[in-house]
């Protein structure tokens, strides 16, 4: 099979050939890969900036948002059949595994052993065929197949918003969403479903194509930071941003951070206390939020969706890890 891989050792991004993964517990299934998505991790990943090889080698072969046809199934598996659409989650638990871990929530990993495919120490989906279990495995309704490789990234975006919505205090209203990336993009639209009257705020140009794909949806985008929200999902990278936003949040406020890198700037601890707000670092998607992903893609607006996806060839993907951040929110793969 082709699949693109970072040597570690060689400090290369590149086609390697890999051998058809192994099918052999009763409940693993194997699938074809259809669409794969490229994201910031990926990027930062074919830069050397995170991620580790599987034990004992020395490539990686990168890709975690995918959508994928099944081909068969274990004796054990009862969920999916051959034909049935899924979409891969990413972090496998540690082993042994932690408390988070061994209750289901590896997105709460204590022990930091997880691995995570196309990330750290496991293979990923930048090739042809894979294997998982039915338990890593979203169904994907055929409806939604056309945008079911933005299952992953909305899940992420639908932790953040779960986590915040369970640890404001008060009635929030309106959020404000940093960060005009696609995981901003689609925690503004998740938002926006549970009736927020969410913002975005960015650096790119008020006519950006991306500020129009939110325009569409009646969801304001404004360029620069002004202001803050009783909600704030952090998705730009931006510690300034984020740290801008801190200081203006209400009584009660939550901030999510997704992005955001180390970086020194005022906290404003006295103010924060004094308005009960709280700060909250959110990573990786558990089943639940996999779930919501699923039910707001069928609610979510189509042409909309459509717009947050450029579709290309394959053989391209080096480009899109390596090049040019796209105008297209989203790059997706065609295997
Ligand atoms: C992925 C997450 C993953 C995180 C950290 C993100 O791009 O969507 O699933 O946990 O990177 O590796």
């Amino acid at each position: 099979m082709k699949a693109m891989a970072l040597d570690f050792d060689a400090r290369t991004l590149d086609w390697c050939e890999l051998d058809p993964p192994e099918f052999y517990a009763s409940r693993d299934v194997l699938y074809r890969i259809h669409e794969v998505g490229v994201c910031g991790t990926d990027r930062a990943l074919a830069s050397f900036k995170l991620g580790a090889p599987p034990k004992g080698e020395t490539k990686l072969v990168l890709g975690h948002e995918a959508l994928g046809q099944v081909i068969d199934t274990g004796g054990g598996v009862t969920s999916l059949n051959k034909g049935d659409w899924v979409a891969p989650t990413v972090r496998r638990a540690c082993k042994p595994a932690c408390e988070s871990c061994a209750r289901g929530r590896r997105d709460l990993c204590v022990s930091g052993r997880y691995t995570e495919r196309g990330i750290l120490c496991l293979n990923g989906y930048f090739t042809e065929r894979a294997v998982d279990s039915e338990v890593d495995l979203i169904r994907v309704p055929l409806k939604l197949v056309d945008f079911g490789v933005l299952i992953e990234p909305l899940s992420v975006a639908e932790k953040a918003v779960a986590r915040a919505l369970a640890v404001h205090e008060g009635e929030p209203r309106t959020a404000l969403v940093l960060g005009l990336g696609p995981i901003g993009m689609l925690a503004a639209m998740a938002l926006k479903a549970r009736g927020y009257a969410v913002r975005v705020q960015s650096l790119e140009a008020a006519d950006h194509p991306r500020a129009a794909i939110l325009r569409l949806q009646d969801i304001p985008y404004v360029q620069g930071l002004s202001g803050s929200a009783d909600i704030v999902v952090e998705a730009t990278g931006s510690t300034e941003a984020a740290l801008f936003a801190l200081g203006q949040m209400p009584p009660l406020g939550v901030m999510i951070v997704l992005g955001a890198t180390d970086g020194a700037g005022p906290v404003p601890f006295l103010r924060m206390i004094v308005n009960n707000q709280t700060v909250v670092g959110s990573v990786n998607a558990d089943g639940q939020a996999f779930r919501a992903a699923v039910e707001d893609l069928a609610r979510f607006d189509r042409r909309a969706l459509a717009l947050l996806i450029t579709r290309t060839r394959f053989s391209d993907l080096k480009k899109s890890l390596t090049g040019a951040i796209s105008v297209a929110p989203k790059i997706v793969h065609v295997v």
